[in-house]
């Protein structure tokens, strides 16, 4: 039996929450967002606003479309506005506490049948999965950053999820005109098990005194075509995030390859999360980013 997904709750109003509930409305899904912060709520209408209006200003939107989308996603602090959802995406902070804090507080309000799924970018999904009262109806949801943009999905199967859960959120994605991918449920699946040891070797190479910042991500840029430089994408995704996917894929394959460069600990440790704290290995307090070493 497949459910109809008609309206979709988005834990987790940050960067990825705010760019899944964006898409996700644009699609014609009805979105209620919540999160434990009202600040980050506040912030988050006014982000979702802003983007749907860049949309309109490069002629991808009309104001009809873009004031429909705004009206079809509700803001809230209070959980119990899950309840009418069919599918919950948890896009909240990549600390495994936290997640099944989110579930054990989530889990009695949601409706039988609701599909629960994670963003997480690297936290095992069959122990996620666990620590929820539907195991079967429970799978790894992964957007890209920034979500409206980035084409990809992957999907995480856990270790119960049922064929039919994984074949219902498979089609949701299409509809959102994502392609979704599948991965087996490993640390950091496909795009993280990848791309975070490379970011986790620039900011070694930092550390090392092999390159300053702009030489690093210069190099990357005109040296591998990469569209950005590995710190300028750490800073993007978030130093907070980049270092618990190395913890991640470090503890879970236990392999000293995968050991978090100091120097990301460190920044970490400061509280220089990259953009969204406005220092990370650039300084984002003017208008032209400037390197920090
Ligand atoms: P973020 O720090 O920008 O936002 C996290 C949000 O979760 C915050 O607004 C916080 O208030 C909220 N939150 C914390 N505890 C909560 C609770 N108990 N209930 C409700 N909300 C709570 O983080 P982000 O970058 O948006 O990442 C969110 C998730 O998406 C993580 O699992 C991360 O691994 C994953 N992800 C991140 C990226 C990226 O590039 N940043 C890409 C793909 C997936």
């Amino acid at each position: 039996m497949s459910i109809e997904i008609k309206t979709v709750g988005v834990v987790g109003a940050g960067q990825m929450g705010i760019g899944i509930a964006h898409v996700c409305a644009v699609s014609g899904f009805a979105v209620n967002m919540v999160d434990i912060s009202d600040d980050a709520l506040d912030k988050a209408k006014v982000q979702i606003e802003q983007n749907l209006t860049r949309l309109v200003n490069r002629g991808k939107l009309d104001d009809a479309e873009k004031a429909s989308a705004l009206g079809r996603v509700e803001f809230s602090s209070d959980n119990n506005v899950l309840s009418k959802c069919e599918l919950v995406i948890e896009a909240a902070t990549e600390n495994e506490d936290v997640k099944k804090s989110i579930y054990d507080t989530i889990c009695p309000i949601l409706g039988p049948d609701t599909i629960l799924t994670s963003n997480t970018s690297s936290i095992s999904i069959t122990r996620l999965a666990a620590q929820t009262d539907r195991p079967e109806k429970f799978m790894g949801l992964h957007f890209m950053n920034p979500a409206p943009l980035m084409e990809l999905i992957e999907l995480i199967r856990g270790i119960a999820t049922a064929p039919e859960i994984f074949e219902t959120v498979d089609k949701f994605v299409q509809k959102l005109g994502k392609t979704p991918v599948s991965a087996e449920d490993f640390p950091a699946f496909i795009v993280n098990r990848i791309l975070l040891p490379m970011i986790n070797e620039a900011v070694y190479t930092l550390y090392e005194g092999i390159g300053s910042v702009t030489a690093i991500d210069t190099a990357m840029r005109l040296g591998a075509h990469h569209p950005m430089g590995p710190l300028e994408l750490a800073d993007f995704i978030g130093l907070d995030t980049c270092l618990a996917v190395m913890q991640v894929l470090h503890e879970g394959l236990a392999d000293t390859k995968y050991r978090p460069c100091p120097l990301l600990v460190k920044y970490v440790e400061a509280g220089w999360l990259g953009r969204k704290t406005n220092r990370g290995f650039y300084d984002y307090s003017t208008d032209t980013p400037t390197p920090t070493r």
